[in-house]
């Protein structure tokens, strides 16, 4: 199942996803609250040439005009983000 993505989150790539927006939807993972990721979120990739995209979000969910990012949602330089949330909360 898909689910929202806590940041900073991990990539297929081995890259990682960090928080570029401001918001205040937090996702539970590892035991902890961390904000989630949203359209436009920065991936830096460690592959060659492949360097700082941004991922291009699917969600379900929309906040003002933007998207929630998905698991499996893929980023300019075609990795796809593994992390899943365990739960999502507002506040
Ligand atoms: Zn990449």
């Amino acid at each position: 199942m898909r689910s929202l993505v806590p940041l900073p989150a991990m990539s297929s790539h081995g890259g990682r996803l960090f928080r570029c927006s401001s918001h205040n939807v937090v996702v539970g993972y590892g035991g902890g609250n961390r904000p989630c990721s949203v359209y436009g979120d920065l991936h830096c990739c460690p592959r060659k040439h492949h360097g700082v995209t941004r991922v291009f979000s699917s969600g379900f969910a929309i906040a003002g005009n933007r998207r929630f990012t998905l698991t499996y949602d893929h980023c300019g330089c075609g990795a796809r983000i593994l992390t899943r949330a365990a739960n999502t909360y507002c506040g």
